[in-house]
């Protein structure tokens, strides 16, 4: 195993304006999962209920995607309902049932504990860093976060990202997380707090990095059509994680280069461009490695100057 992906594993109900689905496969830990396995292989430690379909294991398997560390226990699956204002900016959540997912306790197999990548999914904090503390070998760990536990868990969050290597957030978020509207000075803030690197993520408007003293920053992929943009952050996460495990980084041992970050940010833009091309985590049932790398080189085309 080389990444270990930790969080939600959802049904979801999505509204835009191209469509309703009632119940479909979901869960940030899923959209990441599926987005990293095109770079690397992949553990998931979630938990499901016994309501868990067969062909959505089965999707995640076809992936090659590690199912040792998705319990199944008795009861229903994580379900989380939202629907999209007309431009797709924004959206408003109409129902959490948090179900199984309210006792989640990740145990990770003994077989994932030495990998050397980790990202953690938006889930409680304490919980992220329990999981950290599982992984003794660990090259490279970071992960997400959402307004929730910025307000209400501050100082938990605090402690746990203090450990982390990277941290990847929307802009709302990491103003509310420093304090500054102004997001550089919000970056140098968050950078004060632990991770050295900062991506934040600005949904059609592109996506930022940021380390100390250099940043780069990326357009979105202009699509014709976005058709439900549920996962588009986590499919990020994952193409940015699944490249760095992919080109086998070891902070310890390798100067990560501005270069490679850069690449991973474009990676994750690419990932998360394609999440929303159809509904749920439909367009991976078809999407080849060679379509990524061509998007990839077309984002190299159109930000050069
Ligand atoms: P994104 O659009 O990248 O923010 O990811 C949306 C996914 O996150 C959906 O598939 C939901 O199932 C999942 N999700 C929504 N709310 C939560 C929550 N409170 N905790 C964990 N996962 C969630």
């Amino acid at each position: 195993m080389s990444l270990i992906v930790v969080g939600s594993v959802a049904y979801d109900g999505v509204e835009t304006p191209h469509g309703k689905v009632d119940r479909m496969l979901g869960g940030a830990a899923t959209y990441i999962s599926l987005a990293a396995s095109y770079f690397t292989k992949v553990g998931i430690v979630a938990v499901v209920g016994d309501d868990f379909a067969k062909e959505d294991t089965d999707l995640l398997a076809g992936h090659g995607v590690d199912l040792e560390g998705l319990e199944r226990v008795p009861g229903k699956t994580f379900f989380w309902a939202g629907k999209y204002t007309p431009d797709m900016n924004d959206r408003e959540t109409l129902q959490t049932d948090l179900n199984v997912f309210a006792d989640f306790n990740p145990k990770l197999p003994a077989s994932y504990r030495n990998a050397p990548y980790l990202l953690m999914g938006n889930i409680q904090p304490r919980l992220q860093a329990g999981v950290r503390s599982q992984m003794k070998k660990v090259r490279l760990a970071g992960g997400d976060t959402m307004n929730f536990w910025i307000k209400d868990f501050r100082e938990e969050l605090l402690a746990t990202i203090r450990g982390w290597d990277f941290l990847l957030i929307n802009d709302g978020e990491a103003r509310m997380l420093s304090g500054h509207d102004n997001l550089r000075k919000a970056a140098s803030t968050i950078l004060g707090m632990g991770p050295h690197t900062l991506v934040i993520k600005r949904g059609e408007y592109g996506a930022m990095l940021f380390r100390q003293n250099s940043y780069f920053t990326v357009p979105g992929y202009l699509l014709e059509t976005v058709f439900d943009p549920t996962g588009a952050g986590d499919c990020f996460a994952g193409g940015f994680i699944g490249y760095l495990a992919q080109q086998g980084f070891d902070l310890e041992k390798d100067h990560i280069s501005r270069g490679e970050l850069s690449r991973a940010v474009i990676y994750g833009s690419v990932m998360g461009s394609f999440c929303c091309e159809q509904f749920g985590v439909e367009r991976f049932r078809t999407l080849k490695r060679a379509e990524i790398d061509a998007r990839f080189e077309e984002f190299r085309t159109f930000t050069s100057f």
